[in-house]
Formats: structure tokens, C-alpha cells, sequence
């Protein structure tokens, strides 16, 4: 039987190269983000809890209504913006299955979706798979600063999405409220969808404050915020997360999420929703990490490693140019099978797979493990 692909460019995602290979050769992992210690036990009684007290069969559709609440609040205490538990938010199975859903909600065949680069890698595939097409703003080390003029020339009459990201995955920069005040004078009067993936909202350093979607009017209005409890909780096994839009966008998103999952783990998004009754389970997180970049920064500070300091994620970039001109990608490999220390290279988000001789670092790891990597580091 001949099979003719849908995504014939696509290959198995960097993270789970990087962390195979690491497994395979011993080496620490600093590549895939995740944590490497146990999130909060209270946070898992409140989920073992929810499943001894019968919370097993099917959530609701658009997820527990606690969970909506609880997010609900977060955005009036944070944002001061309003989003109805009823009708704006729904659960997700992570923050995936949310962009997946909101992509194959409004892209239509050759419609074009704008994605700045480096981009996260579940964009693309999600655009193309669905028929549509997705154009590049390539954005360059170490600022990786937007040209708004670049942006508005790629708008055209077939412009249906604009994906952003803050803080952004790979680079670890964050963008400032003239940047959204731009994109939001740009995509005036248009019928462009903003698809906002916030998942590092609360990981954001230097007091620094996100500039999310919902804090600009004319753009809420227009956007998707995306989100991940993995991200916030250290829980990135637990796959939920959760988006908001206003409601007609909403309406939308939920005919394609009722057919795809339905519903997601109910027990854990019961336990969630008790768990951030407290808001500093989340308010925390910014010190939490930056102490975590801070320590991992002071300790490679005489390295031959570049850097500009991650500004929000739990990523490091660092510029390896004065070590060797080796293509990002061979120089990861090696890293991990020689040092035993593993990252992920940034061209395989960028266009063309161009190369600035970067690599990201995560530092969601305990103090031991950062002190470990950086010892050798330190010997590259
Ligand atoms: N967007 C970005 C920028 C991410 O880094 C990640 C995962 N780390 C996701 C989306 C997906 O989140 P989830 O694991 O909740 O699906
Ligand atoms: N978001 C994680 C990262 O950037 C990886 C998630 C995944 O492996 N799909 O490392």
C-alpha cells in the first residue's frame, strides 16, 4: 500500500531526539523542558483527593467548571480583564492540543498564518496539515527584535492568523507593550485571529511584566490566549492547559475541541482548580526561576559561552561562536555523546534551518543538577 503524506518535510520533534539521545549516552539533560524534581505534594493529594471522591467519569465538554473559575479569576486579578467561565475558557489537553484546535478551527485551504521564527515547532505542521500556509518573520540573535514594517508588509488579503509567543520559546525574550501596541494598530480593521501562546506568562524575570493579549482591548477582541498548567505547576506530564477568547471565537474553537478530545483528565483539573484558590501557587513562580537563571548564569559567567540573560521561560540561550563555527545541530550531538550535557540548537526552528550558533539550555532543574552542567560547561 502506498501512503502519500501530509506533512512530507516532517521529521521526529528535536525534543525527543535530544532527550533519546541524552538517555542513551548518560548525559544531563538540559535539552526537552521539563523539570527534573517532584512538583508540590499538596497539589497531588488535591488530585488523588478529586479521584477518591468520584471526580472519574467525563468532564464536562468545555472542562470543570471550577477549573473555568479559577482561571476566570486569575485573569481578573492579574489583568484586570474579564473572561466568562460559561463561554471563554476551555480546558485543554495542554497547551497543544489548544493551538491544534484553534488552527484547524479557522484555517482553510491556502489561507496564511504569520509565525515569527525561531518558532516553537507545533505551529507549523499545525497550519500545513489543516491546507494552509505558513509565512516567516525571521527574527535574528541575540535580541530577536520584531521590525513591525517587516510584519505589515507579509499581511495580505489571505492573512488569516497571526501567531505570537511571549515569553518566547527558544529564545527566552520577551515583548515589550510597544510591541503589542503595534500589533494591535496593524491588525485594526482586518478579520486576523491573533493566536497568543502565553504559556510562560508567569515565568518572567527582572520585574518585567507580561504584556498579554488581554490587557490590550482592540486585540483581546481578536485573540486566543493559550496556556499550560504544565508549564506553571512543574507538571508537564499531566498534558492540561487551558484558552480564552471572546465568545464567538469560542463558539468556534469548541466545535472542533467536542470532536477531537472532548474532555480532558478530570481529576487533575479538579485538583488544579483547589489548588489555585491560592494565588501565590502561581505568583511565586517569576522568583522561583529567576533564582534558578541566576545561579546558572553566575556559574558560567568566565565560560567561553555568550550570553544575553533569559528575560522569561526556564531557557537559556547561549552563543558557542568563539569555541567553533561546528553547524549548531552536529555541535548539540556532540555536546551531549563527548560532555554528556544536552540543549537543543535553534536552527531547526528557523527558516532555512539558519544558524546563529546558538543553543538553549533548560534550567528547570535542581540546584544540583545546574551546578553539575555548568561544571562542565565551564571545560567546553
Ligand atoms: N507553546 C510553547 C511555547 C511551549 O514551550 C510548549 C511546551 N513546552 C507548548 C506550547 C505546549 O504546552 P503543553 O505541554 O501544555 O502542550
Ligand atoms: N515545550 C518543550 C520544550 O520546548 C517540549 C515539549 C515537547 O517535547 N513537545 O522543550
Amino acid at each position: 500500500m502506498k501512503t502519500i503524506s501530509k506533512l512530507p518535510n516532517v521529521g521526529t520533534t528535536i525534543f525527543t531526539v535530544m532527550s533519546a539521545l541524552a538517555k542513551q549516552h548518560n548525559a544531563i539533560n538540559l535539552s526537552q523542558g521539563f523539570p527534573n524534581y517532584q512538583s508540590d505534594q499538596r497539589l497531588s493529594d488535591l488530585v488523588s483527593k478529586a479521584m477518591n471522591s468520584g471526580y472519574n467519569q467525563y468532564a464536562p465538554m468545555a472542562g470543570s467548571l471550577d477549573l473555568r473559575l479559577a482561571v476566570s479569576n486569575k485573569y481578573e486579578l492579574l489583568y484586570q480583564s474579564t473572561y466568562h467561565p460559561e463561554d471563554e475558557i476551555t480546558i485543554t489537553a495542554g497547551a497543544t492540543q489548544a493551538i491544534y484546535t484553534i488552527i484547524s478551527a479557522f484555517v482553510r485551504q491556502d489561507d496564511e498564518v504569520i509565525i515569527f521564527k525561531p518558532a516553537y515547532d507545533c505551529y507549523q505542521p499545525a497550519i500545513e496539515v489543516n491546507g494552509g500556509k505558513a509565512i516567516s518573520v525571521q527574527l535574528s540573535a541575540p535580541s530577536y527584535k520584531v521590525n513591525w514594517q517587516e510584519v505589515a508588509s507579509k499581511i495580505s488579503s489571505k492573512t488569516k492568523m497571526i501567531i505570537i509567543n511571549s515569553p518566547h520559546n527558544p529564545s527566552g525574550t520577551i515583548w515589550s507593550e510597544d510591541d503589542m501596541l503595534q500589533l494591535q494598530k496593524i491588525t485594526n480593521n482586518t478579520n486576523i485571529i491573533v493566536l497568543s501562546d502565553e504559556v510562560y506568562e508567569h515565568i518572567i524575570f527582572d520585574k518585567e511584566e507580561h504584556q498579554s493579549v488581554s490587557l490590550f482591548k482592540a486585540l483581546k477582541q481578536r485573540s486566543f490566549i493559550t496556556a499550560s498548567f504544565g508549564k506553571t505547576f512543574h507538571n508537564t506530564g499531566w498534558k492540561i492547559g487551558y484558552c480564552c477568547a471572546p465568545k464567538a471565537l469560542m463558539q468556534e474553537f469548541r466545535k472542533v475541541h467536542q470532536f477531537n478530545v472532548f474532555s480532558v483528565h478530570h481529576p487533575s483539573q479538579k485538583g488544579i482548580a483547589d489548588y489555585m484558590k491560592d494565588a501565590n501557587t502561581y505568583l511565586g513562580l517569576n522568583l522561583f526561576f529567576q533564582k534558578k537563571r541566576d545561579l546558572f548564569l553566575s556559574l558560567i559567567k568566565d565560560s567561553r559561552f555568550k550570553f544575553l540573560p533569559s528575560k522569561g521561560t526556564y531557557f537559556q540561550v547561549l552563543d558557542y561562536s568563539e569555541i567553533t563555527d561546528q553547524y549548531d545541530v552536529d555541535f548539540a550531538k556532540r555536546l551531549t555523546k563527548d560532555y554528556k550535557i544536552a540543549s537543543i540548537p535553534l536552527s531547526v526552528f528557523n527558516d532555512d534551518n539558519k544558524d546563529d550558533k546558538v543553543l538553549r539550555f533548560c534550567f528547570a532543574k535542581t540546584d544540583e543538577t545546574i551546578l553539575k552542567a555548568t561544571e562542565i560547561l565551564n571545560k567546553i
